[in-house]
């Protein structure tokens, strides 16, 4: 009696610990432009026959869910429609068929039925970043490509799967998410996607127009450690004047680098809170400064700073950093991808074909976010955050632990 009792007990604690996260659905209004929307037709088109090919199959056969996956990949080799749709798509609609059969068994549904033309309206990118993935006005979907989306509220939670849904002469996007359980640690996953471009002028700017300003040390202490420096090249070796002149020098780099270091932590805690997809640049291939200003040796570190503390803090989020070669992102034309070339001086970047103007930063920042995007589409891993090495800060790399 008194085992059954601590049984029961261990196994509704074991269920409490385990509390399922909720679902929900969003639904957008989807605006694709006329070839989209022959895409989409065909899609769906195809769906409806692979559909009914493999409830013909389960009637006739009576295979099971996976071996019908299997049937999947050998038919896939015969038909050219088969091909022309996203692999998850597809296998989808196999999971479609198994779930109609399901709910037939367990006495919920009729029969599953075939399906004629008109009556089959939607299909489903099961895995969110791989299949598709959003910005904040398009969902990329695999194999159709960027379709403009109308985002009317923020989505909370973990994207899972999107399903596009026709409704008449309408298009939307149904987007299910995935909501963490309120006693969790981390009870609020943000989503959303940034691109970063870090400049000169900013020290960064975000893809959806936010400039972050350079923090007023980095000139002042810049020209104060100047001053040290001639100060105590002016005085005799091994003097004493000297020797104070070198203790205030230290002490002015170690103000430099606590000021970039709380600097680096705000910023940081902001786009880890609002974003859980952020795209860097990667500095290893591109862009750095080149001059050899204090300046621009504080901004490197700072940049550096910044992005490890970013990758720790929204990795501890579940969120994801991913850094892109950055090279032709401030000449492109994140509007419609034509090359527009500029000098160092504009500030504005204006295209002249497809009219999208913007500032020079903002459109660096947008096509950052756009290689980040392409890269996680084209990977077949699931959603995870990438550990990167960054060698050209990696001296550092110890305080990152010293400071948790
Ligand atoms: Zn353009």
């Amino acid at each position: 009696m008194h085992v059954k009792i601590l049984a029961n007990e261990f196994k509704i604690e074991n269920f409490v610990m385990r509390a399922t996260p909720s679902m929900r659905t969003y639904k957008f209004r989807l605006y694709p432009t006329k070839l989209q929307e022959e895409a989409f037709e065909e899609t769906i088109e195809t769906c409806r026959r692979l559909y009914n090919s493999m409830l013909a199959d389960r009637i006739d056969n009576e295979p099971g869910y996976y071996a019908q996956k299997q049937k999947l990949v050998a038919m896939k080799n015969n038909d050219k429609y088969l091909r022309r749709v996203h692999s998850q798509v597809l296998q989808d609609v196999v999971l479609r068929v198994d779930k109609a059969f399901a709910r037939f068994f367990s006495g919920i549904s009729r029969f599953p039925k075939f399906k004629r033309r008109g009556r089959y309206k939607s299909f489903t990118y099961p895995q969110f970043v791989i299949g598709f993935n959003l910005d904040v006005n398009n969902v990329k979907l695999g194999l159709i490509g960027r379709v403009k989306v109308k985002l009317h509220r923020q989505v909370r939670g973990k994207p899972k799967t999107g399903t596009i849904i026709k409704e008449i002469d309408q298009w939307f996007l149904a987007l299910s998410v995935e909501q963490s359980p309120p006693d969790q640690r981390v009870s609020h996953i943000p989503i959303g996607s940034i691109g970063i471009d870090m400049g000169l002028s900013s020290v960064i700017t975000l893809s959806d127009g936010t400039a972050i300003a350079n923090p007023k040390f980095l000139k002042q202490t810049g020209s104060q450690i100047k001053l040290l420096q001639k100060e105590i090249s002016r005085k005799q070796k091994g003097s004493k004047s000297r020797e104070k002149a070198r203790i205030r020098l230290a002490k002015a780099w170690r103000k430099v680098r606590r000021r970039r270091d709380d600097f680096a932590h705000k910023v940081s805690d902001d786009l880890a809170k609002q974003f859980s997809f952020i795209v860097f640049e990667d500095l290893n291939v591109g862009k750095m400064v080149h001059n050899h200003s204090l300046a621009s040796a504080i901004m490197d570190s700072l940049w550096g700073k910044l992005r490890r503390l970013t990758v720790y803090k929204a990795e501890r989020r579940g969120g994801r950093v991913l850094f892109v070669n950055p090279r032709g992102t401030s000449q492109k034309c994140s509007g419609c991808g034509s090359k527009v070339t500029k000098n160092l001086k504009e500030r504005t970047h204006i295209c002249p074909s497809c009219g999208f103007q913007v500032d020079k930063d903002v459109n660096a920042a947008r096509n950052i976010l756009n290689a980040g995007l392409e890269q996680a589409l084209a990977e077949t891993k699931p959603l995870l955050v990438q550990r990167r090495r960054i060698s050209k800060f990696s001296q550092r790399s110890d305080k990152l632990l010293a400071l948790r």
